[in-house]
């Protein structure tokens, strides 16, 4: 009996409970005997998680708790405890969204697709400028556009462009003007003439 008494007992608490030593939980005193009976002889320490599992469920324990499982999308074998963040950030197979198109794809093929994807050109309708998708962002922050390709800025160029033409048409007028006056003498002679023969004539008779 003492030399159970000493293995038994790890250590003695104020609290009245004494510490089993094959599961190392504090027990009441005065059951730690029946305790530790039946503790050494049906439970054991997993090994793996440090739980005290009944020696005849060892096996359950460890086939649903511990044994590796496969990846359902790429087979690759792991810890269960493993699997729901190797599902949802390690997976080769797990779905990824395109940064610039927002295509679903399997992570694995994301990088070669973003390399193609990323290297298109969009215009930009600020600066009318081709630029890379993987650029949009940095681009949308700094472009400053270019005032003279923009819609509204293009039209005020124009009416400007038209006024500064209209400003320089009076010395082409000027150049059409004797031409003008010369028209207008010819259309008055003939006018002074005809009126001439329209007078003369009731005069005949
Ligand atoms: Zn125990
Ligand atoms: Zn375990
Ligand atoms: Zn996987
Ligand atoms: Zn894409
Ligand atoms: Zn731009």
């Amino acid at each position: 009996m003492s030399t159970i008494e000493t293995t038994v007992v790890a250590s003695d608490h104020d609290d009245g409970t004494k510490i089993c030593s094959h599961c190392e939980r504090g027990i009441p005193s005065s059951n730690i005997d029946l305790h530790y009976a039946h503790c050494s002889r049906n439970l054991e320490k997993c090994k793996i998680c440090g739980d005290m599992v009944p020696k005849k469920h060892a096996d359950e324990h460890y086939s649903s708790i511990h044994a590796p499982v496969s990846c359902s999308q790429c087979n690759e074998m792991m810890e269960p405890e493993n699997l729901a963040v190797h599902k949802s950030q390690n997976c080769p197979q797990r779905i990824a969204t395109c940064d610039y198109c927002e295509f679903p794809l399997p992570a694995i093929d994301l990088s070669e697709h973003q390399e193609v994807c990323g290297n298109r050109t969009e215009i930009c309708d600020r600066c009318n400028r081709y630029i890379r998708f993987r650029e949009r962002i940095s681009h949308e922050v700094s472009c400053k556009g270019v005032p003279n390709t923009t819609p509204q800025t293009s039209r005020a160029t124009r009416e400007d462009e038209q006024g500064r033409g209209s400003r320089r048409r009076p010395p082409a007028r000027n150049l059409s003007t004797p031409r003008l006056v010369f028209t207008i003498a010819i259309t008055g002679i003939a006018i002074l003439v005809g009126v001439f023969f329209f007078q003369t004539k009731p005069e005949r008779h």
